[in-house]
């Protein structure tokens, strides 16, 4: 196993992958090893991000062409839940969901200050870098800042796409690390001591056809925000220490949902590689693609200055 690389940036994925096991960390994030499966979710919920902050500025149309051309690009078949016409359906009824105040939230203008990224993926989104101590930046892409209707409080908003709805999924945002960890990069980079939690809006695929539900806002207390921070502190020091020592253990409660007594939910997708003595004689099962949270624009010549 080489590793003569060092962590430069983390991010929440990054952090809770590690937590869940050290190796998929390496695995996933030290090798860039990606299922060769299509990855039509994924996929699916980019283009919906992209598409829904046009409804937003009441640009049916413009939402309509973005995703249309976005999903031609990926070039997925889909499948019966995911596909154009479902895409389509879906900007209509995020449309239906939020026209005429029928929102609990509309999204606030983003700070001027915001990094300059090349792949954005709306006018709404704001990426960061941050320095909390982690060793390397924190780093992150919001999906939009907004302000409660009623309240006037700011929160920051997260698109979930999902194809199951139950009220265990819907609790696992009390303790999300993404909402903790993005409510805490708004404070510090903005000085926006209003910004309280965070708001899930959550796009449900089914066959039957698309549904658009707002879940009712996550405000998280200081304490709250200071237990993610010792995690993410945890977390850190743990990938850092893999790094120097260039050991990844195998955390076999990670794997799927029976050793961990239901934590995990799904097979982890790296069990064939942990299923043989010599992982790296059947790494060819698995492409490799790095995956970055964002790519940096490179500053302007007036920036420099
Ligand atoms: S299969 Fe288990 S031990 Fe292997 S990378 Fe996944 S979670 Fe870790």
């Amino acid at each position: 196993m080489s590793c003569e690389k060092k962590c430069e940036w983390l991010d929440n994925s990054r952090m809770t992958c590690f937590d869940r096991c050290p190796r998929k960390f390496f695995y996933q994030y030290v090798e860039h090893l990606r299922s060769r499966s299509p990855m039509v979710a994924a996929d699916y919920g980019t283009c919906l991000h992209c598409a829904l902050p046009f409804v937003l500025r009441n640009d049916l149309s413009g939402a309509s062409q973005e995703f249309t051309q976005r999903w031609a690009e990926f070039g997925h078949e889909g499948d019966d839940k995911r596909n154009l016409s479902q895409g389509l359906r879906m900007i209509e009824a995020f449309e239906r969901a939020h026209r005429d105040g029928g929102s609990i939230w509309s999204p606030v203008d983003r700070p001027s200050n915001t990094l300059k990224i090349l792949d954005e993926r709306s006018d709404d989104e704001i990426p960061f870098a941050l320095d909390i101590g982690l060793g390397c930046p924190f780093v992150g892409r919001i999906d939009a800042l907004v302000r409660h209707r009623d309240t006037n409080e700011l929160f920051i908003m997260d698109y979930k796409s999902c194809s199951w709805l139950t009220q265990g999924w819907i609790d696992g945002f009390l303790f999300s690390p993404q909402l903790r960890g993005y409510t805490i990069a708004m404070k510090l980079l903005y000085g926006l001591d209003n910004v309280v939690g965070g708001i899930v809006e959550t796009l449900h695929v089914l066959k039957s056809g698309p549904k658009i539900q707002t879940l009712p806002p996550f405000r998280f207390q200081e304490w709250e925000l200071g237990d993610w921070l010792e995690w993410s502190l945890g977390c850190s020091a743990g990938i850092h220490r893999c790094y120097a020592e260039n050991k990844w253990p195998k955390n076999l409660c990670g794997c799927n949902s029976y050793p961990s007594y239901g934590t995990a939910g799904f097979m982890c997708e790296f069990a064939q590689l942990c299923s043989v003595e010599h992982w790296e004689s059947i790494v060819d099962l698995y492409e490799i693609q790095e995956w970055k949270s964002f790519v940096m624009a490179e500053p302007t010549p007036s920036e420099n200055e």
